[in-house]
C-alpha cells in the first residue's frame, strides 16, 4: 500500500529538480500526479516515464506559468477532467537570480516575485476551493533555507521565500476549518540545476569547478554534502500523507545541518 493511495497531487515545476523527484515519488507511493512547469518537453517526457510505471491513469502533465491565473484555472480543470478531483498541490515551482540589492534592476526582483510569491499566491487561491470541495487534503510550499536566515546576493529570492513562509501561516489558519493543511519546506543546497547550473551542462563545467563546489558544502554543511531532490521529495511526501496529520502552518528545514550554525570541527 502507497502513502498517497488515492490523492491526486498538482506538482508545479515538475519537469526537473526537486519538483520532478516529488513527482515521480508521489506516483510509486499511488498518487495521481499532475505536472505543470513551463518546461513542456521535459515535462512531458517525464510524465511520459512515470505513466511508463505507474500506468498512463495516473499521470498528466500541463503546461502551467505559475504567474498566471489562467493557467492555473486551466491546471486545475485538467486535473478535475483527468481524475475527478484535487486534493493536494506542491507549490514547487521557483526562480533564483543573483544580484547584490544596491544593484537589482526592479524588472529583476519583480520577476522573481511573479514567479516565486505570486506564483505560490495563486496557487493557493486556486487549489484551496478544490482541495476543500474534496473533503480536504494538504498544500507544501517550497520555501528555502533564505527564507530563515540571510544569504547575499540572493534578496529578491530571500524575500520572496521568506513571504511563502507568511502565506503559509495565514493559509493554514483559514484553511484549517475545511481540514486543508499547508506547511512550507526550507531546503538547503540542493544538488539541482537552479543550484548547480553545471547540470545543465555538465561538459560547461570543469573537474576544479566541481571541485570547489563539493568542497564548499564539504565545509558549510555539517553534514558534509549537499543535499538531494529525493530528500526534499521524502519531505514533501511527509507533509502530503498521512504521517504529518497534525501538523499545519510550519516550515521544515531541510538543510544537511547548516542552520545549526558553524561548525568548528
Ligand atoms: P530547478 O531550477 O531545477 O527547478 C525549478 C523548476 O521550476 C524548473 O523545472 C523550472 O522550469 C520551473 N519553473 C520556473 N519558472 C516557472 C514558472 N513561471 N511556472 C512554472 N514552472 C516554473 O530548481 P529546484 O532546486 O528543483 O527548485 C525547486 C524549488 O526549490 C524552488 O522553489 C527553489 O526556489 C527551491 N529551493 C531550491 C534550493 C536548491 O538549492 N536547489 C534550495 C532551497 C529552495
Amino acid at each position: 500500500m502507497g502513502k498517497l493511495d488515492g490523492r491526486v497531487v498538482v506538482i508545479t515545476g515538475a519537469a526537473r529538480g526537486q519538483g520532478e523527484q516529488e513527482a515521480r515519488l508521489f506516483a510509486a507511493e499511488g498518487a495521481k500526479v499532475l505536472l505543470g512547469d513551463v518546461l513542456d518537453e521535459q515535462g512531458a517526457a517525464v510524465a511520459k516515464e512515470i505513466a511508463e510505471e505507474a500506468g498512463a491513469d495516473r499521470v498528466r502533465y500541463v503546461r502551467l506559468d505559475v504567474s498566471r491565473e489562467e493557467d492555473w484555472a486551466a491546471a486545475m480543470a485538467a486535473a478535475k477532467e483527468a481524475f475527478g478531483r484535487v486534493d493536494g498541490l506542491v507549490n514547487n515551482a521557483g526562480i533564483l537570480r543573483f544580484n547584490e540589492l544596491a544593484s537589482t534592476p526592479l524588472e529583476e526582483f519583480r520577476q522573481v516575485v511573479e514567479v516565486n510569491q505570486i506564483g505560490a499566491f495563486l496557487g493557493i487561491r486556486a487549489a484551496a476551493p478544490e482541495i476543500a470541495a474534496a473533503g480536504g487534503g494538504t498544500i507544501v510550499n517550497t520555501s528555502s533555507y533564505t527564507g530563515l536566515t540571510g544569504m547575499a546576493y540572493v534578496g529578491a529570492y530571500a524575500a520572496t521565500k521568506a513571504a511563502i513562509l507568511g502565506l503559509t501561516r495565514v493559509a493554514a489558519l483559514e484553511l484549517a476549518a475545511k481540514n486543508i493543511r499547508v506547511n512550507a519546506m526550507c531546503p538547503g543546497a540542493v544538488d539541482t540545476p537552479m543550484a548547480n547550473p553545471g547540470l545543465l551542462d555538465p561538459a560547461g563545467m570543469t573537474d576544479e569547478a566541481r571541485d570547489a563546489m563539493a568542497e564548499l558544502y564539504k565545509r558549510v554543511v555539517p553534514l558534509g554534502r549537499v543535499g538531494r531532490p529525493e530528500e526534499v521529495a521524502k519531505l514533501a511526501l511527509f507533509l502530503t500523507g498521512e504521517d504529518s496529520s497534525y501538523i499545519t502552518g510550519q516550515p521544515f528545514v531541510v538543510d544537511g545541518g547548516w542552520m545549526a550554525g558553524v561548525s568548528v570541527l
